[in-house]
């Protein structure tokens, strides 16, 4: 089966009891036992909910994992892979990590005795002089956000396998779709579900997919332990968004491709950043671990003031955070996404005051263009 298709037809797609093509809100907390010494499959829906079950194996199904997990946002999920780690574990993640992933890193787990090195993972050698005696995860996030830096996913897995450490994925830009860790040997991808797998604007989630059953029973323990489990309703929502991804990040990554390359054209642009332009130093590397470059991309302009005149004056796009639904945002990192990062240290990763993201939705892209014209 082709993976359009697979996206439809992965067997979460029928409610086995009336046929329903659309697996239904079970807005439970609890669930009858009929024989109290044989518990049903259900019990309790922290544990368990047959519309989380379905959005989480669809998961497992598209990222090609053996099981997946569905959480209350994007950061929940995050933090809830990271809580597999304990006291004195040391991680290696690339510095212009997604903001919120940052903040948990430096100022969360560090309070549990876990610390973390940041490299810039385009170059493998930062990644190998970071390890440590107790080194236990790598984390990546490719592209990255906001400057769309692209790591070398096998470079870093060959690396991690050598050293037997856990290797840790943030898939949210690419979604499945355009790419799959775990085929590259990755242990666990992260998706903040809020962005291309909802699609909508309209929920927030997160996932979390693994390979194999032992890090699977981990996360579950955490999942089940911790608590922080998406509720049906919005587990109901991000599994309809899915539905839809393929025909979203066609569209979407067309569009994306052709306001990059007019922005290239532009006097008051000084860079732009998108990995579907051949001159992106990581196209080589994309081309070979993904089947396509997204729909986010973004580009300095010549002053700040321009900048800030773009945001002020745009009517399509919105200016807002987030990413990856059918509307096209126009975001702003230093003061945004990024706000949480330090000013000199985000200047030094390049996120300066001229920045601007672009999360390029369904509309029309000559509007799109004329808007940002204007
Ligand atoms: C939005 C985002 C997150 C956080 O997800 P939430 O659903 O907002 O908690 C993590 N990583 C990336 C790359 C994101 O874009």
């Amino acid at each position: 089966m082709k993976y359009g298709t697979l996206i439809l037809h992965n067997g979460n797609e029928i409610e086995p009891h009336t046929g329903a093509l659309s697996i239904p809100i079970y807005q439970a907390s609890t669930f009858h036992q009929h024989d109290i010494d044989h518990p049903g499959k259900y019990e309790y829906s922290r544990s368990g909910n047959p519309t989380r079950e379905a959005l989480e194996r669809t998961l497992a199904a598209l990222e090609n994992g053996t099981r997946g997990f569905a959480f209350a946002s994007g950061m929940a999920a995050t933090s809830s892979a990271l809580a597999i780690l304990k006291q004195g574990d040391h991680v290696i993640a690339p510095e212009d990590l997604y903001g919120g992933s940052y903040r948990i890193l430096t100022r969360f787990f560090t309070e549990f005795g876990i610390e973390t090195t940041f490299v810039d993972m385009t170059q493998l050698d930062n990644v190998r002089e970071a390890i440590r005696s107790n080194t236990k995860a790598i984390f990546l996030e490719t592209p990255s956000n906001p400057l769309l830096k692209i790591t070398d996913i096998a470079g870093v897995v060959a690396i991690a396998k050598e050293h037997n450490l856990i290797t840790m994925i943030d898939n949210t830009f690419m979604s499945p779709y355009y790419q799959r860790p775990l085929d590259l040997g990755v242990d666990i991808v992260i998706h903040s579900a809020t962005k291309f797998l909802g699609g909508h604007s309209d929920v927030i989630g997160g996932a979390v997919i693994t390979k194999s059953e032992a890090l699977a029973a981990k996360i579950y323990f955490v999942q089940n332990g911790f608590g922080a489990v998406l509720g049906p309703q919005d587990c109901w929502l991000v599994h309809r968004g899915i539905k839809t991804l393929r025909a979203r990040m066609e569209f979407q990554q067309q569009a994306a491709l052709k306001i990059a390359a007019w922005l290239k054209e532009q006097s008051w642009v000084t860079d732009v950043y998108y990995p579907g332009l051949p001159e992106h130093p990581g196209y080589e590397v994309q081309q070979r671990q993904a089947s396509g470059f997204g729909a986010v991309l973004s580009f300095k302009t010549d002053t700040v003031e321009r900048a800030l005149q773009i945001m002020k004056r745009v009517q399509l796009w919105s200016v807002a955070v987030s990413l990856g639904g059918v509307e096209s945002i126009l975001s702003y990192p230093a003061k945004m996404s990024h706000a949480s990062i330090p000013k000199p240290e985000r200047e030094r990763l390049g996120i300066t005051d001229n920045l601007i993201r672009l999360s390029v939705g369904l509309e029309e892209p000559d509007d799109l263009i004329d808007d940002l014209k204007r």
